[in-house]
């Protein structure tokens, strides 16, 4: 089996990664590379038989919706077979602008699987398993070719509502794993324990005890952490979104409602100005993004009785050119309330002794390196973008 990573070997993100058996070949991702500059363009990716004919992919499998892995989804070959997961790609297909037409229909078009339920392209067998990430519906691939095992893990994280689902499926795994490509995005900042998202869920309820009128900046498709803030708000209060992000929480209830409480039942009222009175007189949590239309908002409310929490990664704040301060600015106290959507090294050392592989490959890094430090005793190969490794 050869593995090309074709980005991230030595980046955050922009992830392509090529799995060749002696007869076939297929793609993990391929996404935009990530940038705070204004106005960045990633550079295309060009995979031979993927983005040209000169050659084959027979699939191309995504482990989740965020641009950096699915961003150049637009460049991949019309005829080739795409794979996700259901609930991801319904919330794809959500999120589109307009005028998106052929991507659209490329994207109605992917096929869907399940988490654990192994299907066949060409001589690969490829078993998808549903992990913790900031975006819902993720997967590692469990990837069997020419006698040998290897496991993808996409982004991940132990530290969400459904981290310990994710301990539990890798303490299941018998299998033996020969490698382990491993995403390593906080080996650059390896001092740092994440609070959990069960602990910042207290937080706002804490907040929302404290104020009367919450407003929360946060990422519209990190829809398990928008459940949990609903969840927050106590009888009483409204829990309020717009249109948008009302049809993402219906999405992931209908998805996933039956299999936990978290997603199931979700009180939302949707903003409209007939219910301002009742707003204004019984306090609430808003879900809010940073447009014009809900600076109009915020600006009805009194400012003294209002917080904003920003529940985002704090660079996006504090890059050159950023206009979230401004929006800050709106209410006179705003609160960093975030954690992170990827493993924290102690947890990437966790899984790596679960699996046992005999090699680790680290992606989704820009320190490599780091994992040799942190795993001293292990065999791990830091790659090339580009370069081919047979295992
Ligand atoms: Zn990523
Ligand atoms: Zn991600």
């Amino acid at each position: 089996m050869q593995i090309i990573i074709y980005r991230g070997t030595h980046q955050i993100g922009g992830m392509a990664t090529e799995i060749r058996s002696s007869t076939t070949c297929i793609l993990i991702d391929m996404g935009d590379e990530l940038s705070l500059e204004k106005d960045f363009k990633s550079t295309s990716l060009s995979i031979s038989g993927v983005t040209d004919t000169n050659g084959s992919c027979a699939a191309v499998l995504f482990t989740h919706y965020h641009g950096d892995h699915i961003g150049q989804l637009k460049k991949i070959r019309e005829g080739i077979p795409l794979f996700m997961g259901p609930l991801a790609k319904d919330i794809l297909l959500a999120t589109l602008s307009q005028n998106t037409d052929s991507l659209k229909r490329r994207i109605e078009q992917a096929r869907t699987f399940t988490s654990g339920n192994g299907f066949k392209i060409g001589d690969l067998f490829i078993k998808p398993f549903s992990v913790d990430h900031s975006a819902c519906d993720s997967y590692m691939f469990l990837i069997e070719a020419d006698g040998k095992k290897n496991l993808h893990t996409g982004d991940f994280r132990l530290h969400g509502f459904r981290g310990k689902e994710t301990t539990k499926l890798l303490d299941q795994l018998n299998d033996k794993v020969d490698a382990l490509i491993i995403e390593g995005t906080t080996l650059s900042r390896i001092d740092t324990q994440p609070m959990t998202e069960m602990e910042l869920q207290q937080m706002v309820r804490f907040y929302i005890d404290q104020y009367k009128y919450v407003f929360v900046l946060c990422a519209s498709t990190n829809v398990e952490r928008i459940c949990a803030m609903s969840k927050a708000v106590p009888r009483g209060k409204y829990f309020i979104c717009d249109e948008y992000q009302s049809n993402l929480l219906d999405l992931i209830e209908r998805h996933w409602g039956k299999t936990s409480s978290h997603y199931q039942n979700i009180k939302k009222t949707t903003y409209g100005k007939n219910l301002l009175p009742q707003f204004l007189k019984r306090g609430f949590l808003m879900m809010v993004r940073v447009n014009g239309k809900f600076r109009d908002i915020i600006r009805l409310f009194p400012p003294e009785k209002s917080i904003m929490i920003y529940s985002l990664w704090d660079g996006y704040r504090t890059a050159p050119g950023s206009t979230i301060p401004d929006f800050l600015s709106l209410v006179p106290q705003w609160e960093s309330l975030h954690t992170s959507g990827h493993a924290s090294p102690k947890d990437i050392q966790t899984v790596i002794e679960k699996i046992n592989p005999d090699i680790i490959i680290p992606i989704h890094t820009d320190n490599p390196e780091m994992l040799r430090t942190i795993c001293p005793d292990r065999n791990v190969v830091v790659l090339n973008d580009g370069e081919t490794f047979t295992i």
